[in-house]
């Protein structure tokens, strides 16, 4: 079975872990394992150039939790991190100060600028990052196109409004400046590439991951390409959502739904999806268990479920309720 699903950060490689519990996949394998496939689209709009570097903070989070190398206490970055390259760096006073460059993710960080730099795409990239980690599953950056997600703030030092990158609204402000949108700056020009093309329309099954709609998911969407191929897929489309009792499990969805008039609910973000039968991208909508309104967003079918990735096997359970009401078996 093909199964191809879209992921942010965090929250996206844990659910990808709960896939691969399932399927029997990456570190839950086993010899014979091969009857599946599991293909990640990687959003990319948090990807930045610090200290001469190119950070792919999502790309990253995956490949060293499914390769098993993260840290299992901040749940991104290397495990067993030291951080003397940025006590340097901060000596003779380079900025920013505000992002935290652990001195053995630098070594991934310099491997990818290196090939990038000798003109390597950031598909081809990834997959020889990939070579060392052995994730278990084909991760693919939804774009090899430049498109990063920037926030108009109103800067708190001089009250004058200007576009920030996203690292710098979401790990120097921690997302408590005044925020009036989100651009994905580059989307005009980028463009899917063939491999995500074809890992959507060619997958049995397509899975929203329970990322950040806005800014993980929403960044992936606003490639030219991924929406029209999410629609017009033989796959079932299954969205999960990030919301539980009003809330993000982590992070601040809430702040980045209410920036674009959102209210932070399951039900709010399923609509704002939309279901493939009118001008959306969802066939089937899971929310957590008590969560499932009378008033289901149109032409979506909902579900309810336990939706907590407390562990790899919670979450393999929540991946096969979504199979299941997609009527696709492993
Ligand atoms: P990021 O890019 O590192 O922020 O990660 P993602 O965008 O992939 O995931 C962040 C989202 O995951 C947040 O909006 C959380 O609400 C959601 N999330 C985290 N843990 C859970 C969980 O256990 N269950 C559900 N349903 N959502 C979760």
């Amino acid at each position: 079975m093909k199964v191809t699903v879209l992921v942010g950060g965090v929250g996206g490689a844990k659910f990808l872990l709960g896939v691969q519990k399932l399927l029997s996949l990456g570190r839950f394998g086993e010899a014979d394992a091969a009857a599946h496939e599991l293909t990640a689209v990687v959003n990319v709009g948090d990807d930045a150039w610090m200290h001469g570097v190119r950070i792919c903070p999502d790309l990253d989070t995956c490949m060293y939790t499914l390769g098993g190398g993260v840290d299992p206490e901040r749940g991104w970055g290397h495990r067993d991190e030291t951080w003397h390259a940025m006590e340097e760096l901060a000596r003779y006073g380079m900025q920013p100060d505000w992002f935290g460059l652990g001195d053995r993710d630098l070594a991934t960080h310099l491997v990818r600028t290196q090939a990038l730099r000798g003109g390597y795409p950031l598909t081809e990239v990834t997959a020889a990052l990939c070579d060392r980690w052995q994730p278990g599953a084909r991760l693919l950056p939804v774009t090899d196109d430049s498109c990063e997600t920037h926030v108009v703030i109103t800067d708190p030092a001089d009250d004058t409004q200007r576009a920030i990158h996203f690292q710098e609204w979401w790990v120097r402000y921690r997302a408590e400046v005044p925020t009036h949108g989100f651009g994905f700056v580059g989307a005009e020009k980028a463009s899917a590439t063939p491999q995500v093309l074809s890992a959507i329309a060619d997958a049995d099954i397509v899975l929203l991951a329970p990322s950040n709609p806005v800014v993980s998911i929403g960044a992936i969407l606003a490639i030219p390409g991924v929406r029209a191929a999410l629609r017009s897929t033989p796959a079932p489309v299954v969205g999960y959502s990030p919301i539980i009792a009003g809330k993000p499990l982590r992070g601040m969805a809430d702040t980045c739904l209410s920036v674009i008039g959102l209210e932070s609910s399951s039900h709010a973000v399923g609509q704002h999806y939309g279901s493939r039968s009118g001008t959306g991208i969802l066939d089937y909508w899971l929310v957590h268990e008590g969560e499932q309104t009378a008033d289901e967003p149109a032409g979506i079918t909902v579900r309810s479920a336990p939706l907590l990735m407390t562990d790899p096997a919670a979450t393999a359970e929540m991946v096969r309720v979504g199979l299941d009401v997609a009527g696709v078996s492993p």
